[in-house]
């Protein structure tokens, strides 16, 4: 890869300022983990964020899209080709009676405030969750039985041949912290949500609950990408650690959070390494225990 000119062509679609080189991805995710990224852009509307992505697919440059990286574990010696990030770029929003349209980039706590605001209800769930929309879409991401799947009506998606569509939501494919565009690999632009009137206070209620409920059971307080595992049919991987006595364990850095098992926390620089040894040490103690296999959730990239 000829980064160099690959830069320079980007810098030409989307401008000096939403191009960086050798990015370290620890700053760039949740768990402050991950090498450097070749090159970062974050264009700051459609037009250009469409020219880049078919820039690099023209030109077989490799390419990521990602949104707040909560999702994400970025290994020790980063990503080759163009991160793409979709973030505070893309903001905007509007409300069509008792539906919400929003651009990919707005983060899932500040759109379930909006509904909040306009006594609206169908978002509660998603209160805590510190992804963007696009990022939610992708992973269906849920908590409390509320999950993506239940609200987005239809998104606008940028394929992989460069076209834009519009997905509904059977077409999206939505499972197990899954979706049609984890498979497929294009980027969501924006997403439409299905929401219910409902009482403000009542709203607000639940939303605070679910904050409470959050804060008593995760470890907030501590860099982590989220959950590190899917929930395994008929069981909770948070209890099945918790059961092999892994509470606590430390590799390197990376620590089974004391507060959370389902969590590994960055307790003091920990690298992918640390995190990956951890997860792996994981799956084959509960395996051995349980003949459960534990699923990552968390994306693991890069090299
Ligand atoms: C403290 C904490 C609590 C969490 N709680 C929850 C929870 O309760 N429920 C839950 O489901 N998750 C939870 N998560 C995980 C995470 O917040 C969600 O998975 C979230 O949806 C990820 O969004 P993101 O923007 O950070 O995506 P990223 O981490 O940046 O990316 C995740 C995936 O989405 C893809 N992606 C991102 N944006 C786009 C886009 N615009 N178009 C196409 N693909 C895209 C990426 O390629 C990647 O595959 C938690 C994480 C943390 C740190």
């Amino acid at each position: 890869l000829d980064i160099l000119k690959i830069a320079a062509d980007l810098t030409e679609i989307v401008g000096s300022n939403h191009v960086k080189l050798n990015e370290p991805m620890a700053v760039h995710t949740s768990i402050k983990i991950g090498g450097p990224a070749d090159i970062i852009v974050s264009p700051d509307n459609e037009d250009t964020l469409s020219k880049a992505y078919i820039y690099c697919l023209e030109n077989k440059v490799p390419v990521f899209v990602m949104g707040n990286g909560t999702n994400l574990i970025v290994r020790d010696n980063g990503l080759r080709g163009v991160v793409i990030k979709i973030h505070n770029n893309f903001n905007s929003y509007k409300i069509i009676d008792d539906k919400i349209i929003a651009q990919a980039g707005i983060l899932l706590s500040r759109l379930s405030k909006i509904a909040l605001q306009n006594e609206l209800s169908g978002m509660e769930f998603a209160e805590g969750i510190p992804g963007t929309l696009g990022g939610a879409v992708t992973m269906n991401a849920g908590a409390y039985n509320g999950e993506m799947s239940f609200v987005v009506q239809s998104i606008k998606y940028l394929d992989k041949t460069g076209k834009i569509k519009s997905l509904g939501n059977k077409e999206l494919e939505f499972g197990k912290r899954s979706s049609f565009v984890q498979k497929d690999g294009g980027i969501v632009l924006e997403a439409e949500m299905q929401l219910k009137k409902a009482d403000k206070h009542q709203v607000s209620e639940q939303m605070n609950q679910f904050a409470k409920m959050r804060k008593e059971k995760q470890p907030l307080e501590l860099p982590s990408a989220g959950s590190v595992f899917k929930r395994p049919e008929g069981n909770y991987a948070g209890k099945l650690i918790e059961d092999c006595g892994l509470k606590g364990l430390k590799i390197g850095g990376a620590q089974v959070s004391e507060k959370h098992c389902g969590f590994i926390v960055n307790i003091e620089k920990a690298t992918a390494c640390d995190v990956i040894d951890l997860i792996a040490h994981i799956q084959k103690t509960v395996k051995d225990n349980y003949g459960v296999e534990l699923q990552t959730e968390v994306k693991i990239i890069g090299e």
